[in-house]
């Protein structure tokens, strides 16, 4: 029950579009950005696993580099039967851009297999994961390139990349990827911390419109680890949740959901909120979702969600993409002519890869910080680019993406310009 979407959407282009458009408000000349046009690098692997009743299965996977100007690499892993080379190439793009913003020493990348997780055991997922972190680990490791979760990846997963590295190592590598369990040097804080991050910038932008957020209508599209800390991390702030959906179905009720109640079922039953029954919850689909009224829409599941035709019908009066790459380039002109406030992906989900960095650097250190560190160094980081976005985004009178993309790409361009062309 997802929303219908177009299929002659790349969102490899609709990153492009945006980054020539930052381009061009910065007067930056077309040798100054070329290079961050084309991924550094790009691997397709195989992986065949042999499935539980002993057929052999190959998988198609990709790891794909777009920049190391500003640090290694750094990004997630997804596993989705939706996943392409261009989706990877524009997830690793976005990666680039959202360290750059956060000014974090990583550059970006992404990885991806196709496949549908839900039908695989849990030892043909163990396989996979595996064969998959062999097969690209000639080009991952603590100083190249970091993977993390991502769309129906997760701690356990993580475990798998770090042992399977570290055996073909020959020694301890738990620097070669973030959000793993706390056992396996994971950080306090990893797990929350996207949906946080999502929280602290609709925190920080009612402090700028001055407007109270306690008594706010939510509506989240997708609830899964970003969505459903965002919700509960939320509802503490005292907003109200009125609509939650999965790829499953959507829920709605009007004096707002119980949203521990909802996170104990999901734990439990996984992505099956079409099954969930509680008196004065209503079933809805993902577009009555994303075009309900509610103070604010979080899309947090996947890509190309708010489409032209979304944005025309949606009555949200703001939105934080949780989500890398919801919302469509011709969507967000049409949010911008009903002053919808949108807040891009690259500021409002960086708290994800913020708290990796404090992982990677308590890996490389060999040193544990507490909670309460991870969450107020990740609230200052979160404050500092909030407030430069949104600088920007009144002296230049343009959108807050428009914005975010013009000091993520004038410090990648400038950090390139620094280092010059290799030879
Ligand atoms: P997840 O797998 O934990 O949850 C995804 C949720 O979206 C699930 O509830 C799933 O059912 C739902 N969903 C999937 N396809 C859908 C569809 N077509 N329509 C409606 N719902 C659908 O993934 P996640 O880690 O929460 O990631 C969600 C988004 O946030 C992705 O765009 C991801 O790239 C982005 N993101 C994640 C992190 C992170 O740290 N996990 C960081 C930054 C950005």
């Amino acid at each position: 029950m997802s929303v219908e979407t177009d299929k002659s959407y790349n969102p490899y282009q609709e990153v492009l579009k945006i980054l020539d458009l930052a381009a061009e408000k910065l007067k930056l000349s077309k040798n100054d950005y070329e290079a961050l046009r084309y991924s550094e690098r790009e691997l397709r692997v195989s992986i065949p696993v042999e499935m539980d009743d002993g057929s052999i299965k190959v998988f198609t996977g990709y790891r794909v580099q777009h920049s190391s100007s500003r640090g290694p690499c750094k990004g997630g892993v997804r596993f989705s039967p939706e996943v392409d080379l261009d989706e990877v190439r524009a997830l690793a793009a976005w990666m680039t851009l959202k360290c750059a913003l956060v000014n974090i020493p990583f550059g970006g990348a992404k990885g991806g297999v196709h496949c549908n997780p839900a039908v695989l055991s849990e030892r043909e997922l163990r396989s996979l994961t595996r064969r998959y972190t062999a097969m690209i680990s000639p080009i991952i490791g603590p100083e190249i390139d970091i993977p993390a979760p991502d769309v129906n990846t997760d701690a356990k997963i993580m475990s798998w990349i770090m042992d399977t590295y570290s055996m073909i190592k020959g020694y301890n590598n738990p620097a070669v990827v973030t959000g793993k369990p706390l056992l396996l040097e994971g950080c306090l804080g990893r797990g929350e911390a996207t949906g946080r991050g999502v929280m602290l910038t609709i925190v920080n932008l009612y402090k700028k419109l001055g407007q109270p957020l306690a008594g706010q209508t939510v509506a989240i599209q997708g609830f899964g680890k970003v969505g459903n800390a965002a919700a509960r991390l939320l509802q503490e702030k005292g907003c109200k949740i009125t609509a939650v959906s999965d790829a499953s179905s959507g829920i709605y009720q009007e004096q707002g959901l119980d949203v521990d109640q909802l996170i104990k079922y999901v734990n439990a039953k996984g992505n099956l909120l079409k099954d969930y029954q509680e008196e004065g919850v209503k079933h809805i689909n993902n577009q009555e979702l994303l075009t309900m009224k509610a103070d604010i829409l979080i899309p947090a599941a996947i890509e190309n969600q708010i489409t032209e035709d979304i944005a025309r019908k949606t009555q949200a009066r703001i939105i934080v993409e949780g989500a890398n790459g919801p919302t469509t380039s011709a969507a967000d002109m049409i949010l911008e002519e009903k002053g919808i406030l949108a807040i891009p992906d690259i500021l409002a989900n960086a708290g994800g890869v913020v708290v990796s960095y404090f992982e990677w650097v308590q890996n490389k250190e060999s040193f544990k910080w507490q909670e309460a560190e991870v969450k107020e160094k990740l609230a200052v980081i979160m404050e500092e680019a909030f407030a430069e976005v949104w600088k920007v985004y009144q002296d230049y009178q343009v959108s807050p993406r428009i914005a975010a993309y013009m000091i993520a790409l004038q410090r990648t361009a400038e950090t390139k310009k620094l280092r010059g062309v290799f030879p």
